[in-house]
């Protein structure tokens, strides 16, 4: 279902019209509203099919070390990475006190993001599960609404000096050799 409405806005940014404010909203309410009812069979579907796919798994973990270890300029280290955690107090993109810390890489590995510092920030379980691996574009529509102020804060932090149409791509300057699952 997500797969779907994620197609047909596709389809609609392929027309190369203007999207109304009041479609891109609709588009973003049903999405999230499908999240919240679906998260848990979502969750549960990708599992298994993980579970029937381990070939795909296999190639899929392999290719993005291999993107990790490519894209990697030694800023990310594990030590860098716990101190950040340490200093973490609230998610970074929801802005709620962190009880369990996990780390996100701002723009997916498997879109082309890369393994830098610059590129990863500690959020809360729940965005990490809504956030999955998506661009941005797509992220900030699934985003509640209250919540858009931090996440968008915090790419015109790291990412602003890109074009706004090259938001709707998975990242301007990637080497792109592998897909999300
Ligand atoms: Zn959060």
């Amino acid at each position: 279902m997500v797969g779907l409405l994620l197609q047909h806005y596709d389809w609609i940014l392929d027309q190369n019209r203007e999207i109304t404010d009041a479609e891109r909203e609709a588009w973003a309410a049903r999405q999230r509203e499908y999240y919240a009812q679906h998260r848990r069979q979502e969750i549960a579907r990708h599992l298994a099919w993980k579970a029937a796919h381990p070939e795909k798994v296999i190639t899929y973990d392999e290719t993005r070390r291999q993107r990790i270890q490519e894209t990697d300029d030694g800023t990310a280290t594990l030590v860098a990475i716990a101190r950040l955690k340490a200093k973490a107090t609230n998610c970074a993109y929801c802005g709620s006190r962190l009880l369990r810390k996990e780390t996100d890489h701002m723009t997916p590995v498997c879109l082309g993001g890369e393994h830098t510092l610059w590129n990863i920030v500690i959020v809360c379980p729940d965005c990490n599960l809504r956030k999955a691996k998506l661009p941005y574009a797509k992220w900030i529509e699934r985003a509640e609404p209250q919540h858009r102020g931090w996440v968008a804060t915090l790419w015109e932090e790291r990412y602003g000096h890109l074009a706004l149409e090259s938001l709707l791509l998975p990242y301007p300057g990637a080497r792109l050799a592998m897909q999300c699952m």
